[in-house]
């Protein structure tokens, strides 16, 4: 049977660059809290110096991240937008 996941929506435009979500993800999935082992990534782009956000395929959509973002950066896609802006 498939398995079902729910995605997650990324704003790097609300991104603050913090790492939370990076780390929160590490933590607990892996168990470490280390911006290398997360399924999370968070990147700087040198050109526009905004950050820029990506989900490995591995996400077992656990939504820490989600809970963890102050910046609503991070959201489900099926979830209102209203309900966090
Ligand atoms: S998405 Fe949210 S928690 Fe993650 S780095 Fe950006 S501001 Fe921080
Ligand atoms: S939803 Fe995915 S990226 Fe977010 S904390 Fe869970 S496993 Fe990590």
């Amino acid at each position: 049977m498939e398995k079902k996941t729910r995605k997650i929506l990324r704003s790097n435009e609300r991104c603050a660059g913090c790492g939370l979500c990076v780390l929160t993800c590490s933590f607990f999935n892996f168990g470490v809290f280390g911006m290398s082992r997360s399924f999370m990534r968070l990147e700087r782009d040198d050109r526009t110096t905004s950050f820029v956000l990506s989900i490995d395929d591995g996400c077992k959509s656990c939504g820490e991240c989600v809970r963890a973002c102050a910046y609503k950066a991070l959201r489900w896609e099926d979830e209102d937008p209203r309900s966090r802006s």
